[in-house]
C-alpha cells in the first residue's frame, strides 16, 4: 500500500479520487487551499485512519514524504479560473514545479491532471494525443490553457532531465456529484437551472459539441494510468468519446428532470471551442479501459445529487 498525495483533493474530481484510493487501502494526504473545493466534499472521509487533510496552496513549497502524487490542484471551470487569472497560471506552473521538486526529492511517481484544453479550438477531430493544438496565447482562456500546457512541458523536462516517473492524463469534460453548483460548467448549470425551474442558458446556438464522461469512469482511468509501467508517460486522453451538442444536453436534462424550463440563448464566450471529442484508442490499448456509464445513467445520478443538495439547502 502506498502513501499518496492528492493536490486539489477537496475538489470535485479530487474528492472522488481520495475516496477511491482509501477504498483500495492506500494512505491519502489531501492538500487543498479550498479555492473551489470544500470541506463538505471530503467530510465523509474525515475520521478514516487512512485519510489526512492539509490546507496548503501548491504555489508554495511542500515538504512531505509520499510514494505517489496526483496533481489536480487548479480551478477547472471558466468562471473560477478567470476570476484571478494570474493566480491560475501560478497554480499550474509554480504548482507543477513544486510538486515535481517534491517528487524528485522523495522519488515519487507523479501524475498531472492535464486537460483537453491543451488542444484549444481543435482543427482535427476527434483529438489524438499527437495533435499539438490550436490555442490562443493571449485570450481569456489562456491562463488555464497555457498554464496547463506549460505544466506538461515541465513534467516532460523533469522526466528527460531528472529521470522522474511521470504520467500526464488529458482529461475531457467530466461531470457528476460534487460538481460545484455555481461554477458555471454546463452540466451543473443546466441541472441546477432545470431543478429550480429557471431558464436554461445556452451560449451561442447550442450546436457546439462536447463529450461528457461520468466521474467514476474517469477516476478508474486515472488510477490505471498511475499504475502503468514506468516507461509509460502519456500524454493519454481520458474521457467519453460519445459526442453531444449542447442543445441535445439541454433537452435531455429537461426531459429527465421533468422541468418546465425554457431554453434561452446567450452570447458565446470568447474562444469557446466548437467541438470536442477524445480519441481514446491509446487508453483502450494501454489501460484496457473505456467508459461504462452512458450520459443517461450519469445524468440520473448527478440530478439525484443536486436534488438532495437543493433539498438540504431549503431545510
Ligand atoms: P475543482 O475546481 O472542483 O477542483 C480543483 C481543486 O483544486 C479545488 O479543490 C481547489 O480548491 C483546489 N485548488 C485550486 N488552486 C489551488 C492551489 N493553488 N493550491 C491548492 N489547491 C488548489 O475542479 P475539478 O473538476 O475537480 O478539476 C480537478 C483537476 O482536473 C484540475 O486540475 C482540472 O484542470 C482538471 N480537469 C478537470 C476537468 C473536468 O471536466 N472536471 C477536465 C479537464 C481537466
Ligand atoms: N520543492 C518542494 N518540496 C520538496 C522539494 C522541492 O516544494 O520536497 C520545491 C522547491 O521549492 C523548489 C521546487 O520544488 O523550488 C523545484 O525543486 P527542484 O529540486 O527541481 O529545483 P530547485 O530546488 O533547484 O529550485
Ligand atoms: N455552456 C452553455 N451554457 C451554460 C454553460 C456552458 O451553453 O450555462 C456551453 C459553453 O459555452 C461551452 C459548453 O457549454 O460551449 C461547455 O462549457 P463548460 O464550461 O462546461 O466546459 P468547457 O467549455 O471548458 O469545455
Amino acid at each position: 500500500m502506498a502513501k499518496v498525495l492528492v493536490t486539489g483533493g477537496a475538489g470535485f474530481l479530487g474528492s472522488h479520487l481520495c475516496e477511491r484510493l482509501i477504498g483500495q487501502g492506500h494512505d491519502v494526504l489531501c492538500v487543498d487551499n479550498y479555492f473551489t473545493g470544500s470541506r463538505a466534499n471530503i467530510a465523509h472521509l474525515i475520521g478514516s485512519p487512512r485519510f489526512e487533510v492539509m490546507r496548503h496552496d501548491v504555489t508554495f513549497p511542500l515538504y512531505v514524504e509520499v510514494d505517489q502524487i496526483y496533481n489536480l490542484a487548479c480551478p477547472a471551470s471558466p468562471i473560477h479560473y478567470q476570476f484571478d487569472p494570474v493566480q491560475t497560471t501560478k497554480t499550474s506552473v509554480h504548482g507543477a514545479i513544486n510538486m515535481l521538486g517534491l517528487a524528485k526529492r522523495v522519488k515519487a511517481k507523479i501524475l498531472q491532471a492535464s486537460t483537453s484544453e491543451v488542444y484549444g479550438d481543435p482543427e482535427i477531430h476527434p483529438q489524438v494525443e499527437s495533435y499539438w493544438g490550436h490555442v490562443n496565447p493571449i485570450g481569456l482562456r489562456s491562463c488555464y490553457d497555457e498554464g496547463k500546457r506549460c505544466a506538461e512541458t515541465l513534467f516532460f523536462d523533469y522526466w528527460r532531465q531528472h529521470g522522474l516517473r511521470i504520467k500526464v492524463v488529458r482529461i475531457f469534460n467530466t461531470y457528476g456529484p460534487r460538481m460545484h453548483p455555481n461554477d458555471g460548467r454546463v452540466v451543473s448549470n443546466f441541472i441546477v437551472q432545470a431543478l429550480g425551474g429557471n431558464d436554461i442558458t445556452i451560449y451561442g446556438d447550442g450546436r457546439q459539441t462536447r463529450s461528457f464522461c461520468y466521474v467514476d469512469d474517469l477516476i478508474e482511468a486515472m488510477i490505471r494510468t498511475m499504475n502503468t509501467p514506468n516507461d509509460f508517460t502519456g500524454p493519454i486522453n481520458i474521457g467519453n468519446p460519445r459526442e453531444f451538442t449542447i442543445r441535445e444536453l439541454a433537452e435531455q436534462v429537461i426531459a429527465m428532470t421533468g422541468s418546465r424550463s425554457r431554453l434561452v440563448f446567450a452570447p458565446l464566450p470568447s474562444d469557446d471551442p466548437r467541438q470536442r471529442q477524445p480519441d481514446i484508442s491509446l487508453a483502450r490499448a494501454v489501460l484496457g479501459w473505456e467508459p461504462t456509464i452512458d450520459l443517461g445513467r450519469g445524468l440520473e445520478r448527478t440530478i439525484d445529487y443536486f436534488r438532495s443538495q437543493l433539498r438540504a439547502a431549503a431545510e
